[in-house]
C-alpha cells in the first residue's frame, strides 16, 4: 500500500527553497499547500501593495516549486472553492488528498500559530531556521540578564557569524560606528535611486484582483514597483550593494521631504518574505568592504541592522509570547487619531510620513520611530492601536518584527525590556535630522503659543506626566533638570497648551 501524502504548508512569508518544511518533503509523495485566504488579508486592513506583493510572490514561488517537481495545491483568493481561513483550506486539502499529516514551518504570528495548532490533523511544527539566531538560543542569551541590550547581543552575533571579524576582534578595532552615522542629508539629484520593477503580466493580474477586492484599505495600490521573485530580489540586492551601500551609514538617520528612500536598501520585504537570506545579504555587504568599495561605517551599520536589530527583534517577539501586543506599561488609553489614516494636519512631518506611507507602503526606520512612533507615544495612544496600524500599513510588516519594534522599541509598552529610555524627542531633533520644519505651519523654535510645534509641547507634557517612572533614570535626569529649571509660569503654560492640544486631537479635531 502506498503511504498517504503529507501536507507541507508554505506560508506567504516562507518563500524559500530551503525552508525547514520543504527540506522534509518527499516531492514524489507529499503535497505542498499554499493558500490565498481572505482571513489573512483582512486580519488588519493591510496596505493594498502589501497584499499584492505577498500574493504575487506566492504565485511565482508556487510555479517555481512545481518546476522543481513538487505537487503544489495552490488556492487562489478569487476561486469560489477557496475557504475563508487557512485552517479551512488545509482541512479541504486533507480531505481531497486523503492526508492526515501536516508539516508546518512555524509562523511568525502568534494568532496564526494558535489557529494552526487547533487543526485536527497530526501536525508537526518545525522551527523556522532561516533566522541566524534560533528562539531557544536567544532565550538562553536573555536568561539572567537584567537588561537585554541589543549591543551585547549584536557583538555575540558578530562572533558567532564571523561577519566583519578579525579573529576574535572586530574589523577596524571598533564594534559600532553609529556616532559617524547620524548626519543630516541634503537633497541631491545625483543620489542613486533604488531599483524598482515594472509589474509583469502575472503581477498585473494580482493587482487587478486586489484593486477589486480591497477598495477600502488605506494605501495606493499603483504604481507598484516591488520585487516579487528571487531573481528580481537579487537584482535589487546587486543594485543596492553597488550604488547605495557606500552612503548607507552617513544618511541612515536623515529624513527628506522629497526623497523617501535616501540610501536605504528597501530589502526588508525581500528578506521577510524569504526571497533573500539575511546571511547572503550581509556577506555581500561585507565583501564590498573587503574589496574597498564601501566604507566600514556603512557596511558595519548595515550588517548591524540585520544580524543585530532584525535577529534581536525576532528573539524578543519569541520570548514574550502571544500577549505581547496588549502590553501597555505607560497605561496609555487614547485611540489612534485620524491623521494616521491621512486625516488633515498642519504638521508637515506627520503629513509627509503618512502620505509617503499611503503612496509607497514604505517609510524608513527613523520616520517610523521618530515621527509617527514618537508622536503616538507623546500623544498617549494605546499601544495595541499603534501596533495594528504599523502591521497594516508597511510592505514589510509581519508580527514577529513589527510588534517588537512598535510595542517594545517605539511605544515603551513593555516598560524598558529593550532599552531603559523611551524614544521621544521635541521638534529640535526632527529639525536637525530633516527638512520638514522649513515648510511647516508650526514653528519648531516656538515652545508655546498658537504656532508652537506640537512635539515641543507634548515632549514636556510626556516627561511631566511620567515623572514618577523616569525622573530617577540616569539617562533622563538631564531632561528633568532642564524642565525643572524653567520658570514655573512657563511650565504651566506648556502643560495647559499641551492639554488643550491633546483634547483637540482626541476629540477628532485636526491639529
Ligand atoms: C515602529 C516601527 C515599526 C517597524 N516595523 C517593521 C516591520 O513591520 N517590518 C520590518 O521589517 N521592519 C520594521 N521596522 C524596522 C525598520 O524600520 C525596517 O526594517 C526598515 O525601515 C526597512 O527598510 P529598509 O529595508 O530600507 O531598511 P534599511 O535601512 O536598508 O536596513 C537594512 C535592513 O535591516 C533590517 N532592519 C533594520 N532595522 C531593523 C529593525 N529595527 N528591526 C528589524 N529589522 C531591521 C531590515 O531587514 C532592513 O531591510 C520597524 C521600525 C519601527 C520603529
Ligand atoms: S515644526 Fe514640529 S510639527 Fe512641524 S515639521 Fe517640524 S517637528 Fe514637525
Amino acid at each position: 500500500m502506498t503511504e498517504k501524502p503529507r501536507l507541507i504548508l508554505v506560508l506567504g512569508d516562507q518563500l524559500t527553497d530551503t525552508l525547514a518544511g520543504l527540506r522534509q518533503a518527499d516531492a514524489a509523495r507529499d503535497i505542498v499547500v499554499m493558500a490565498e485566504v481572505m482571513a489573512e488579508s483582512t486580519a488588519v486592513p493591510h496596505h493594498p501593495q502589501k497584499i499584492a506583493l505577498v500574493l504575487a510572490a506566492m504565485r511565482k514561488f508556487a510555479r517555481h516549486l512545481s518546476q522543481q517537481g513538487y505537487t503544489v495545491a495552490y488556492s487562489r483568493l478569487d476561486d469560489p472553492q477557496t475557504g475563508l481561513s487557512l485552517a479551512a483550506e488545509i482541512l479541504r486539502r486533507a480531505a481531497e488528498y486523503g492526508s492526515d499529516r501536516l508539516i508546518v514551518t512555524s509562523p511568525g504570528d502568534w494568532r496564526l500559530l494558535q489557529a494552526l495548532e487547533e487543526i485536527p490533523l497530526n501536525a508537526s511544527f518545525l522551527p523556522d531556521d532561516r533566522f541566524l539566531c534560533q528562539a531557544e538560543a536567544f532565550a538562553a542569551w536573555a536568561t539572567d540578564r537584567k537588561q537585554l541590550r541589543m549591543e551585547w547581543f549584536y557583538r555575540d552575533m558578530r562572533r558567532r557569524t564571523g561577519l566583519l571579524m578579525d579573529g576574535d576582534q572586530p574589523v577596524g578595532g571598533q564594534w559600532n560606528f553609529d556616532p559617524e552615522n547620524r548626519k543630516a542629508a541634503k537633497p541631491d539629484l545625483l543620489r542613486p535611486k533604488p531599483l524598482r520593477f515594472a509589474p509583469d503580466a502575472e503581477t498585473e493580474a494580482v493587482l487587478d484582483m486586489v484593486e477589486e477586492r480591497f477598495p477600502s484599505h488605506f494605501g495606493k495600490l499603483r504604481p507598484f514597483h516591488w520585487p516579487t521573485d528571487r531573481t528580481e530580489a537579487l537584482l535589487a540586492l546587486d543594485h543596492f550593494i553597488a550604488h547605495s551601500l557606500p552612503r548607507f551609514g552617513d544618511e541612515q538617520d536623515a529624513m527628506l521631504r522629497d526623497d523617501p528612500f535616501l540610501s536605504h536598501s528597501l530589502l526588508s520585504p525581500c528578506i521577510n518574505l524569504g526571497l533573500l537570506s539575511p546571511r547572503e545579504v550581509c556577506q555581500r555587504a561585507e565583501a564590498e568592504y573587503h574589496a574597498g568599495r564601501a566604507p566600514l561605517n556603512a557596511v558595519e551599520g548595515f550588517i548591524r541592522q540585520i544580524i543585530g536589530w532584525r535577529e534581536y527583534m525576532r528573539g524578543i517577539w519569541a520570548l514574550n509570547g502571544p500577549d505581547y501586543p496588549s502590553l501597555n506599561a505607560l497605561n496609555h488609553k487614547a485611540k489612534l487619531p485620524a491623521v494616521y489614516w491621512g486625516g488633515k494636519t498642519r504638521m508637515a512631518c506627520m503629513k509627509a510620513c503618512v502620505a509617503q506611507t499611503r503612496d509607497l507602503a514604505y517609510a524608513h526606520h527613523i520616520q517610523r520611530l521618530m515621527i509617527t512612533g514618537n508622536f503616538a507615544l507623546l500623544a498617549g495612544i494605546e499601544p495595541v492601536f499603534v501596533h495594528e496600524w504599523y502591521l497594516a500599513v508597511y510592505i514589510d510588516a509581519f508580527e514577529w518584527v513589527e510588534a517588537p519594534n512598535t510595542i517594545g522599541m517605539s511605544q515603551f509598552a513593555c516598560g524598558g525590556q529593550l532599552g531603559s529610555k523611551p524614544y521621544v524627542s521635541s521638534g529640535a531633533y526632527i529639525d536637525r535630522m530633516s527638512d520638514y520644519c522649513s515648510s511647516c505651519a508650526y514653528k519648531v523654535k516656538d515652545r508655546t503659543g498658537p504656532d508652537a510645534c506640537p512635539f515641543n509641547l507634548l515632549y514636556w507634557h510626556f516627561l511631566d506626566r511620567h515623572r514618577a517612572r523616569f525622573a530617577k533614570n540616569p539617562r533622563m535626569a538631564q531632561m528633568y533638570r532642564t524642565w525643572d529649571k524653567m520658570a514655573e509660569a512657563h511650565r504651566d503654560t506648556v502643560l495647559r497648551e499641551a492639554d488643550a492640544l491633546l483634547s483637540a486631537l482626541h476629540g477628532g479635531a485636526p491639529i
